[in-house]
């Protein structure tokens, strides 16, 4: 590629409304522009690094047996209101109706089309395993989208669904994609990590997240020092402290209302009292399916929604609104206490251990103080429910564990029969009686990885792009345009590189050398080589690699030869 006959808008400035580096340099590097809120356009420098993602991973998938299809972007509410998820999904399902007014969506995944598409082709154990993907547009109207293409509105993800007779074979698809999803972000040269993800109804370690490790992350990694166990924060377990011996030296004091207006707050009414979080117990009213619970942990903890919707084995919960606060506990929003409540109630394991704490006191302005557990209430259901904290242990070692951040590249999933139950995706097995399909699900980000790629590698000169996904592999820099030595070297060089299928960028703009250098480093184009009068005199080009700071002299007559190498090199590294 020519750089003169190409289009590459570069920019020196900081664009202001870009809060991450990756969202800056792509728009500086002139490989995206905004068209609207979480919508853009991929330029052609962004669209070579979306393709680059996109052929690893098509490669990839291919090698792991997977088949590739192309399904609508516009779907049928009809399915949705089969499986159910028409009520459910909320406001990142754009709808609208079409001319006959029939109600539409634009698909933000595509479990249900991929299941309607498997019930009236698949009915067979023998035409399974299979497992189908894509590399599609999808579009969720998410509430904040940001970072550019990284949480954008529409964006492009490979989703694969695998469909299998029974649970063994779904256990191996999955195993397959979870290889699979290695190889592709090792091939993409990112430094990422398989995380647990929960995985709800299907339970056991059958949700993975793959991240990427950067700083900028939006989610929360836990991985332990001592062993491999790692998972994201909403899953991470928290290990059962040992449980105290029950001691029954102790005096148990009559429990005691206290007047604490207007304190609604953990930190109102324990600096009031003089005493810390770990003594008082949070009670948070929640809707659980349709039935209200009150859901307790200890002041100084955060409640993790996911954890509770599980440990009560329900579909939605949901924080109960001020009216239904009220009505539960005859207080309003601040006061909520387990003693004399009559709604269900679910508490966090690290309360059995708990002595004589403060709760609220199921009336206006008041707390009450020196309650027990069994004594003043009683709990019907005790779990796992709160969010881990750097102070707990590994669940698994009970070694130290550590915090990271990383960002969400992708995503395998165990689904077990949920949607194939839902829309009667039925088989007959050898011995012709009718099952039901077992269902995997599997995406990646495809621009969100290229964002990730910028997050871990660059500078303050821009981009540091792993070859896998650079724009191109090498830029060849004729560094004195009106001197014709220099512009036929570089263009022999430019010539022996693309026949040896090299992906190579000849900057013959009619520009200074520091311009070209910016540009270059801006880019993050791995391999660059500089041809300039100086060096052609001793018959030498340069080479330099990016983020790299020593430049080396090659000799001209094989200097074609010498890149080729450092190229398979570069790819080498990451194997
Ligand atoms: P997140 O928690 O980041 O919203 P998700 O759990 O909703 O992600 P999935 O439904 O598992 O994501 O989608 C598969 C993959 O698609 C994700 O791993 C991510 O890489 C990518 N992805 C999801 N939402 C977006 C988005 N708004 N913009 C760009 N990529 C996205
Ligand atoms: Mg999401």
């Amino acid at each position: 590629m020519r750089y003169s006959s190409y289009f590459i808008p570069t920019h020196k400035e900081i664009p202001a409304d870009a809060e991450v580096i990756s969202h800056q340099l792509m728009l500086r590097a002139g490989m995206i522009r905004k068209l609207t809120s979480g919508i853009y356009t991929y330029l052609p420098v962004g669209l070579r690094c979306i393709r680059k993602v996109e052929n690893i991973i098509r490669e990839e998938m291919n090698r792991a047996g997977a088949i590739e299809v192309l399904m609508p972007a516009v779907q049928p509410a009809e399915l949705w209101q089969e499986s159910g998820r028409w009520e459910y999904y909320g406001r990142e399902l754009l709808r609208f109706k079409d001319r006959h007014n029939h109600d539409m969506c634009l698909g933000p995944t595509h479990e249900e089309v991929i299941t309607d598409l498997v019930r009236r082709e698949i009915h067979s154990y023998k035409q399974m395993p299979i497992n189908f993907y894509q590399i599609q547009t999808k579009f969720r109207d998410e509430i904040r989208p940001r970072f550019g293409i990284m949480r954008g509105r529409e964006f492009i993800m490979k989703d694969a669904y695998s469909f299998d007779a029974d649970e063994e074979g779904a256990n191996r698809s999955y195993e397959i994609m979870y290889e699979a999803y290695k190889r592709i972000f090792q091939r993409c040269g990112l430094t990422f990590r398989a995380v647990e993800a929960d995985s709800g109804s299907i339970g056991g370690s059958f949700s993975h997240e793959f991240m990427v490790l950067a700083n900028t992350g939006e989610d929360q990694i836990v991985n332990c020092m001592k062993c491999s166990y790692a998972a994201n924060l909403e899953r991470a377990e928290v290990r059962v402290a040992d449980e105290a011996p029950a001691s029954e030296s102790y005096q148990m004091e009559p429990i005691q209302e206290i007047h604490t207006p207007s304190m609604k707050t953990v930190e109102d009414v324990t600096s009031f009292l003089g005493i810390s979080a770990d003594q008082l117990i949070k009670t948070l009213i929640f809707v659980a399916d349709d039935e209200v619970v009150a859901a307790l942990v200890r002041g100084d903890y955060e409640l993790n929604e996911t954890k509770l919707k599980n440990v009560l084995g329900c579909q939605t919960v949901e924080l109960a609104g001020h009216d239904l606060i009220e009505e539960t506990t005859g207080a309003p929003v601040g006061f909520a206490g387990p003693v004399g409540l009559k709604v269900k109630v679910v508490a966090d394991q690290s309360i059995k251990v708990m002595k004589d704490f403060v709760v609220g006191g199921n009336r206006k302005d008041f707390h009450i103080r020196n309650v027990y557990l069994n004594r003043d209430f009683k709990a019907d259901l005790f779990g796992d429910l709160r969010v881990i904290t750097p102070q707990d242990i590994c669940p698994r070692c009970g070694g130290e564990i550590a915090f990271n951040r990383g960002i969400e590249v992708g995503h395998v999933f165990k689904l077990g029969e949920k949607y194939s139950r839902a829309l009667k995706a039925l088989y007959l097995d050898e011995q012709g009686r009718e099952s039901t399909i077992i269902m995997g699900c599997y995406g990646i980000g495809v621009g969100r990885t290229v964002t990730a790629a910028i997050e871990q590698n660059h500078d303050k000169d821009g981009i540091i792009f792993p070859i896998p996904l650079a724009p191109f592999e090498v830029t060849v820099l004729p560094l004195q345009m009106h001197e014709q030595t220099v512009v036929e070297s570089a263009e022999k060089i430019y010539r022996d590189l693309i026949e040896n299928g090299i992906d190579v960028l000849l900057d013959d703009r009619d520009e200074r050398a520091g311009v070209k250098f910016n540009d270059a480093d801006l880019l993050g184009i791995p391999v660059r080589v500089n041809v300039g009068l100086r060096g052609l005199k001793n018959g030498k080009a340069e080479l330099k690699i990016r983020g790299e700071s020593e430049t080396v002299e090659i000799p001209l007559e094989n200097a074609a030869e010498i890149i080729v190498d450092k190229v398979k090199g570069l790819y080498d590294s990451l194997k």
